[in-house]
């Protein structure tokens, strides 16, 4: 049976869905050449937070280059974008046939590829690295159809807690760079040099119980 559960790294998290392995939910679909990507159709942002942690180990330097050398990447004064692939002529073609009967408002994420998904593998992200969204962004056709709802309420409002401290860690970094007279577009090497002399501040997940997917068979049990 597929499980949701918290996965603790040092000081970090994520959520884990078993059932994003074989994705047969709607956010899944894909039209574009990258198939089997899961709900990876995102462009994601890497702020602060997350390259302060890539900073501190020759691992997250990696990525770092990585995310800086992807293509699509956009470096702005506090984050950085990095796009990747979109068939921009397939989604205005399935536009025109106007086809309606997928239940999700923002169908051009079905044409849509993250730069670091590989078909059929996932991620290639290591998870320690991967932003907020990537690592506890759960689609609500699995949150609706677990074995236990009030537990799965208590994953919402953790989320809610560690984005708002997210949030608040961004804008304490984003406050110090300000200080320092330095951004990503105006200096990257010494923005980098200088996050990698601040602390990391950890944040304690509290622990959570595992929770069960139910599939056909248990739904009638
Ligand atoms: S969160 Fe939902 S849509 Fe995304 S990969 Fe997992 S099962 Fe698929
Ligand atoms: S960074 Fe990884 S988890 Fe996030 S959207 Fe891209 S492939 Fe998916």
């Amino acid at each position: 049976m597929d499980k949701i559960y918290l996965e603790r790294y040092n000081g970090y998290a994520r959520y884990v869905c078993t059932c994003c392995n074989h994705c047969n939910s709607k956010m899944g679909i894909s039209y574009c050449s990258v198939k089997l990507r899961g709900c990876c159709s995102y462009f994601p942002k890497f702020e602060l937070i997350d390259v302060h942690r890539m900073v501190k180990s020759m691992e997250g330097l990696h990525v770092l280059e990585r995310i800086v050398n992807n293509p699509g990447t956009v470096v702005y004064n506090y984050y950085l974008h990095a796009t990747g692939y979109f068939d921009r002529e397939g989604y205005l073609n399935y536009l025109k046939n106007a086809q309606e009967e997928v239940d999700v408002k923002d169908k051009s994420i079905f044409f849509r590829a993250c730069p670091f998904v590989k078909s059929g593998y996932g991620c290639t992200l290591p998870p320690a690295f991967r932003n907020y969204v990537c690592n506890f962004f759960i689609c609500d056709e699995v949150m609706n159809n677990v074995d236990k709802s009030d537990v799965m309420r208590k994953y919402i409002e953790e989320r809610s807690r560690y984005a708002r401290w997210v949030q608040w860690e961004n804008l304490s970094l984003e406050r110090m760079l300000r200080e320092n007279d330095l951004d990503f577009k105006r200096d990257f090497d010494g923005t980098i040099s200088f996050l990698q002399d601040i602390p990391l501040d950890l944040y304690e997940f509290p622990c959570l119980e595992e929770i069960n997917i139910l599939d056909e068979d248990s739904k009638g049990a």
